[in-house]
This record gives C-alpha cells, structure tokens and sequence, in this order.
C-alpha cells in the first residue's frame, strides 16, 4: 500500500507532516482503486479550504469519506436524535474496547455521514485475510452494542440500528449456512452467488436444504445473535457510567479520536476541555468546507 501511496502522490503537494508509511497503516483493506480515490479527496478538500499544500487532516477526513461518505451538514438532527445517536455510538464505542480482540475503535462521531447518522470507525491492527469465528462474534457484539445501549440508557429502541441489525443477521447466516460455524456442523448449506447491483448488494442464494433443515438453521442463528447480544448487555450494563460519558462528550465536541476516548475514560473529561475552559468562555469554531450534497 505504501508503494501505491507513493505513485498516487507523486503529482501532490504533500505537508511535511504526511507520513505514507502511516498511511499505510491507516488504510488495512483498502485497493489501489480506494487509495486513488483517496488521495484525489485529499487534494479536494485541500483545494476547497483554499490550501495549496495536502496535510495529515485532509488525509484523515479523505480516509474517512472513503470509508463511510462525506460529512453531511445540511442534515439537522433534532436534540432528541443527537442524543439518542450518541448513546447508540457510545455503545459500539464501549462494547469495542471492552472485548478482547476486537479492532480498536480510530473515531466515534454523530456527524451524519452517507446513510448513517453517526459511527464508530474501527481499523484492524493489520490486513486479515481471513476472519475466525471469534472475529465473527466480536463483530457481531459490537454491532449490537450501539442498540444495547438504547436499549439499557435510554430504554427505548430505534430505527438507527436498522442497518447494524441487518449486517448482525447477514453475518450469523453466513455462519450457519456457509461456513459451518454452527453446531449443524461443517455443512454449506447455502451459496452465495451475489451480484453487485447499483452499489448494494443483491445476493441469490442457492438453497439446499428441507424445510426441517430450515427451522434449525433459523434456531442457530438466533441462539449466535441471542449470545452475542447477551455479551453486548453485560458489558453495556457493567460500563454504564462510561457509554453516559461517551454520549455526553460526543454532544459537546460531535467527533471524538481514539487518543481522546483513552484520556476522557481515564480523566473523565477532554484535554481540549481543560484548554478551552482556561481561554475564553465563548469560542466559535470557522466554519470547514461544506458538503452540499
Ligand atoms: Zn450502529
């Protein structure tokens, strides 16, 4: 990847700050193609703010777009969204530091972006080729922390979890019916034949099993969602104070870093906080370069 970078650079006016081999790291998963489209972003967002010379920020937020759409601020979430998307995000956020072997958490946001209202981004240690079915299940309680924290902090649920439910149950059928990591035993049930259509993904399965069959495959990937869930609730309901404190510092500063989430867990306030509060009471952020889409 650090070879790409390099060509992909080659025309750019990069900071001295800008470390490929950083980079590099940043960026586990991502193609030729990811990074191409990476680095022109960059050099967009450069060119919007005006700037002529591509920092590690535009790379950042160039990463970020990459992984999961632009920024969008024209969509205005009521007081009431805010909070319940900081809850939701606090909950991954918890769920993901909580369990060993998880990807550790880069970013926490509720600042809209593409489809979502707010994320956790996580990044893999390194490249994975495969994923084991522990990996699976982590992935699986962390997707379920961000409704487990609605649930247990705000005792209601929403819509907001719709696509982490989608992708929990996506991924516990894949297990039982292609994989063979459920006690039906190392059978393939299913094949995925999907095609890419319009950017999502339309998948026929090819079905090769009896309707008896198919009541048990239903009753594993329950019993798989039902203990990751359970996990998920522990530790929500053990860490309780922390997700509340998330969810706070997430309303106030609306992006938090991994570097920042170490520092609150421990201090239990930002170091940009005990700044701020020494310097001036009212500070008003410049407004960034906008995304009108
Ligand atoms: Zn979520």
């Amino acid at each position: 990847r650090e070879e790409v970078f390099k060509v992909h650079s080659k025309n750019k006016p990069l900071g001295e700050d800008v470390d490929l081999k950083v980079l590099a790291r940043r960026t586990p998963g991502f193609t030729p193609a990811d990074i191409e489209n990476m680095m022109n972003e960059a050099a967009l967002l450069t060119a919007r703010r005006n700037g002529t010379i591509i920092h590690m920020d535009d790379l950042e937020e160039a990463i970020t777009r990459v992984i999961a759409g632009p920024q969008k601020r024209s969509r205005v979430m009521s007081d009431k969204e805010r909070k319940l998307t900081a809850v939701h995000e606090g909950g991954h956020a918890i769920v993901a530091r909580a369990i060993p072997g998880a990807d550790p958490v880069h970013q926490v946001t509720i600042m809209p972006r593409g489809r979502a209202g707010g994320f956790t981004m996580q990044l893999p240690e390194e490249d994975r080729f495969y994923d084991t079915k522990k990996d699976m299940e982590t992935e699986l309680m962390v997707l379920l922390g961000g409704r487990v924290a609605e649930e247990i902090c705000l005792e209601d649920i929403s819509t907001g979890a719709s696509n982490d439910i989608e992708q929990a149950t996506r991924i516990a059928r894949l297990m039982v019916c292609e994989l063979g990591m459920s006690d039906l035993g190392p059978i393939q049930y299913e094949r995925n034949t999907g095609s890419v259509f319009l950017g999502r993904d339309y998948t026929q399965n090819q079905q090769n099993y009896s309707l008896a069959t198919a009541e048990k495959i239903d009753d594993e990937v329950r019993k798989i969602i039902e203990e990751a869930h359970k996990i998920a609730r522990k530790v929500i309901d053990d860490n309780k104070e922390d997700v509340t404190l998330i969810a706070e510092t997430l309303l106030k500063h609306e992006q938090i870093t991994a570097e920042e989430i170490d520092y609150l867990m421990k201090n239990r306030h930002l170091k940009r906080d005990e700044v701020e509060e020494s310097v001036s009471e009212v500070k008003e952020e410049a407004p960034k370069a906008e995304e009108t889409k």
